[in-house]
């Protein structure tokens, strides 16, 4: 672990090398057998569906590393993390929920959204939890974007954080999840990274409180990372955010197992 925000060698992985090999292997055959170009453009077609699987699976590593639990440092610790907000109206609330359960938790947090609700930033803060980045705009179109529109979304977040929470983020979410190969050099360069979950709820959906809990705690265990929404928050039938019940009936469930709760930072920190 490198000190937060200095710049970290990028490394391809497997089949990031592999592809780049197929299509240099591709251009070599092409120049010395024209004819076999048939084969040429199947292995490259082959190369570049293989690395768009891996881009729209949000907890595989074969894009680069990927935090999916917490590190066996953090002992009998899981993490909350809480994305796309703030939200005005379901930020507060969250918050008062962790501090009735004594818990901290790791926000990913929007850009455009935290310059337009500072306050509750600092709140966040203030509250003892950690503030990270979930690109400035929040894209649909964020895992078809070029290295150069990668960087520019990521910088303005960790621009945007910084001067709000004080600090500047460590790690980086992708919008939904997905991603495409040119995220984990510019993530080096940024020195930040790259974090998904082990279990999420799909409370952004699901107007079920009861059955969102049921997603997160099944197979609960230390080190778990777990994902919740405080912006998008869907609606339980009585009008309230499914976040607050789920989260309620997550945290008692953790310590009733003697689980506590650790920001991501705190967890690889050890
Ligand atoms: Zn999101």
């Amino acid at each position: 672990m490198n000190a937060p925000g200095t710049s970290r060698r990028w490394t391809p992985t497997p089949l990031i090398g592999g592809a780049v090999a197929v299509h240099a292997g591709a251009l070599a055959s092409l120049a010395v057998a024209p004819g076999a170009w048939p084969w040429a453009a199947g292995g490259v077609i082959a190369s570049h569906l293989a690395l768009t699987a891996a881009g729209l699976w949000p907890r595989s590593s074969l894009l680069g590393h990927n935090w999916t639990t917490l590190p066996e440092s953090a002992g009998a610790c899981i993490a909350i993390t809480i994305d796309d907000g703030p939200d005005p109206d379901v930020t507060p609330r969250v918050l008062d929920l962790l501090d009735a359960h004594r818990a901290r938790a790791t926000f990913f947090c929007i850009g455009e959204r935290v310059r337009a609700h500072p306050r509750i930033v600092e709140a966040i803060v203030a509250r003892g939890h950690a503030v990270e980045n979930h690109s400035q705009r929040h894209r649909h179109n964020f895992s078809l974007m070029g290295p150069r529109a990668l960087r520019r979304e990521i910088e303005a977040a960790q621009a945007t954080i910084g001067e709000i929470a004080g600090t500047r983020p460590v790690f980086f979410r992708a919008p939904a999840g997905l991603r495409n190969p040119f995220l984990e050099p510019v993530l080096c360069g940024l020195g930040l990274h790259l974090a998904s979950w082990t279990r999420r709820g799909f409370d952004t959906r699901a107007g079920d409180a009861a059955l969102v809990a049921r997603r997160l705690l099944n197979g609960l265990a230390a080190r778990d990372i777990l994902l919740v929404h405080d912006g998008h928050a869907a609606q339980a039938p009585d009008g309230a955010p499914v976040v607050l019940a789920a989260l309620d009936a997550v945290l008692r469930a953790a310590a009733d197992r003697g689980l506590a709760t650790a920001t991501l930072r705190e967890a690889i920190a050890g």
